[in-house]
């Protein structure tokens, strides 16, 4: 279920390992690529002319892994550049106005009690459907100063109602852990604050960066709690088992955030295996994001009812708490979108439909005592003409 997957046989096992060396050596240029897939002259030139407008890299880690992934291209789709980015007729460059909702460098305040702290534009492999695709233009450096990052820590001390901190960007594992303890120790000291989380996407494309003093560091900063995103089943491997078993027995809850990508994971029997791996692998799939109407990514969006077709098809088919919620994120908070399994209302009760479109009637309350009725009266399956 989750294959040990060889790595190159020029480069040295020791090296490989290092996540330090993966971040040194990521691949972010046509040649380098060709090493890990075929690189036609038509891809040569769509990277090309993409990348004028977005950067691009790839851990060799999880380019490595496109070597399984000629049929569905599930991985390469996620991190190859195409022009097709360059053509979106309606995307919007930022579809949460995350920028109007930032009353400090960095943060983000959409909910009352919570935040999300953007402390980094770094990432492992740049994913080509980011929400955040602003952080990669091309030639832009964002600005994640120091003085930046002591003005948020400041609103953040001098805003007692934020109970949650979520710490995301880009990705805050590519920081060291001397500078990420660093952090940590500064919000967890601000009485108000009791959670933090992790935004990070290396348990996929660089499960190296999960070393054991990375763990033995987070754990003393609990409760923190980590949420990752794998999207297709081939990111499940014996490295990233690995990683999630690390933070899990570090005593770290994990989550999984998909984005629901057109041809790569827009089937229900896609989501089915990534889902059951997940759960096999200690991680709570949490969350299926609706891809944003955001410019550059409008060939990874597919219809809300394909989303909604993959929760009715999982409810049911599979362990209730492997079921995500599918969500669309709005500049108003997130809004759950859920298959309709309730038929009826009337005085009575409410009549649902199950999984398997079996009818089931419920009383909204107990009868009182001493009337007609009787429990099988009352609370029976029925697949009966609803209106008799
Ligand atoms: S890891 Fe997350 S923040 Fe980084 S590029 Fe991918 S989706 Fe964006």
């Amino acid at each position: 279920m989750f294959p040990q997957i060889d790595k190159p046989e020029n480069i040295n096992p020791k090296d490989w390992e290092d996540w330090q060396w993966q971040v040194k050596n990521s691949i972010s240029s046509v040649e380098e690529l060709a090493d890990y897939i075929e690189v036609d002259q038509k891809l040569a030139s769509e990277i090309e002319e993409t990348e004028a407008k977005y950067r691009w890299k790839i851990t060799p880690y999880f380019a490595n892994l496109m070597k399984r992934d000629k049929d569905s291209g599930g991985i390469r789709k996620q991190v190859v550049p195409t022009n097709r980015e360059l053509h979106d007729p309606v995307g919007v460059i930022d579809p949460l106005d995350e920028e109007k909702h930032s009353p400090a460098p960095g943060i983000i305040k959409v909910y009352p009690d919570r935040i999300a702290w953007c402390i980094s534009d770094n990432c492992a492999a740049l994913c080509r459907h980011c929400l955040r695709k602003r952080f990669m233009t091309a030639g832009e450096e964002g600005d994640f100063s120091r003085e930046g990052r002591q003005q948020a820590l400041e609103y953040i001390s001098q805003t007692p109602e934020i109970r949650d901190v979520l710490l995301t960007g880009g990705d805050p594992l590519l920081y060291p852990d001397s500078w990420l303890e660093d952090i940590l120790k500064q919000l967890t000291a601000i009485d108000h604050v009791e959670i933090v989380r992790i935004g990070s996407r290396v348990p996929s494309t660089l499960p190296q960066r999960i070393t054991p003093g990375l763990c033995t560091m987070l754990k003393k900063y609990h409760p923190l709690w980590l949420n990752t995103q794998f999207n297709h089943p081939l990111e499940l491997t014996a490295a990233a088992r690995k990683a999630c078993s690390r933070l899990a027995e570090a005593g770290i809850p994990l989550g999984n955030q998909s984005v629901l990508l057109k041809g790569i994971n827009d089937d229900p029997e896609t989501m089915k295996e990534l889902v059951q791996g997940l759960v096999a692998m200690r991680v709570r799939p949490y969350y299926i994001y609706q891809c944003q109407i955001l410019e550059g990514t409008e060939h990874f969006r597919t219809p809300i009812e394909d989303g909604i077709n993959i929760i009715y098809n999982l409810r049911g088919f599979t362990t209730g708490f492997s079921v995500p919620t599918y969500v669309l994120d709005t500049p108003v908070g997130k809004v759950p979108m859920n298959p309709e399994y309730v038929k009826l209302r009337d005085k009575e009760g409410v009549v649902f439909s199950n999984f398997l479109g079996k009818d089931w009637r419920e009383p909204n309350a107990a009868p009182k005592p001493g009337t007609k009725y009787e429990i099988d009266s009352w609370r029976l399956p029925f697949n009966e003409d609803l209106t008799d």
